[in-house]
């Protein structure tokens, strides 16, 4: 594929990263459109359909101010017009959705790096992830959702960190069961309270301390940033 690859978009921000390893760096995020995996407590529903009637012109994503399912065609060329017009300082993008592993994300992570950038590639695990070598990749596993599909093992393989959401005993469960068939040992290990109720919270700090596991708490939820 070539950088001419367009890319269902539906919104472009700049931000701190609030999750993971990257925590409080500088970041472009790039939401792509389209999800089937259905997730129950998924908090970005509006990115779930491709929907024809739903296409805009690209200018209205740049300037959109509030979640919709709109969605808009952009290749890499488009992209980086976008990050200088808004005046991005972030060296850092951040590649999440929606499931962005639908979409062949090479040609998007070789441009941008071969232009000072790192990326990363925030993912449910459930599609072949086709990214760089060097591209950061985040598996939130997502086991037996609506959607039907499987966490995939070289999607965990291929992780640079695992970040589980668990809000009950059965997600630690899930999790261990993942590590445990594909012989995952080596990886960093986040986990993540579904919401910022204290019951999740407890389960998480509680499960990272018996498993030397690391928490992610969405700090942008917590300083009210998007
Ligand atoms: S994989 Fe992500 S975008 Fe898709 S339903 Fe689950 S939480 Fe939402």
């Amino acid at each position: 594929m070539s950088i001419e690859t367009t890319y269902k978009i539906n919104e472009i921000f700049e931000t701190l990263q609030g999750e993971g390893s990257f925590t409080g760096q500088p970041s472009i995020f790039i939401r792509l459109q389209g999800c089937p995996v259905g997730c129950s407590w998924c908090d970005t529903k509006h990115t779930w359909e491709v929907s024809q009637t739903k296409k805009v012109d690209p200018k209205d994503i740049i300037f959109k101010t509030e979640e919709s399912e709109t969605w808009g065609n952009f290749t890499v060329d488009q992209l980086e017009k976008v990050f200088f017009a808004e005046g991005y300082q972030a060296k850092h993008i951040v590649i999440t959705g929606g499931e962005p592993c639908m979409y062949d994300l090479t040609p998007l992570c070789i441009f941008f790096e071969s232009n000072g950038y790192s990326c990363q590639v925030e993912t449910s695990g459930t599609f072949d992830i086709k990214v760089s070598d060097e591209c950061w990749v985040t598996v939130s596993p997502k086991v037996n959702m609506k959607g039907g599909y499987k966490v995939l093992g070289t999607a965990l393989l291929r992780a640079n960190e695992i970040k589980h959401p668990v809000a009950t005993e059965q997600h630690i469960d899930d999790l261990k069961t993942l590590l445990n068939e594909y012989n995952i040992s080596n990886k960093q290990i986040y986990i993540q309270p579904i919401s910022q109720k204290k019951r999740a919270t407890d389960l998480a700090i509680q499960s990272c301390i018996e498993n030397d596991w690391r928490l992610s708490v969405q700090v942008h939820k917590y300083i009210g940033i998007e």
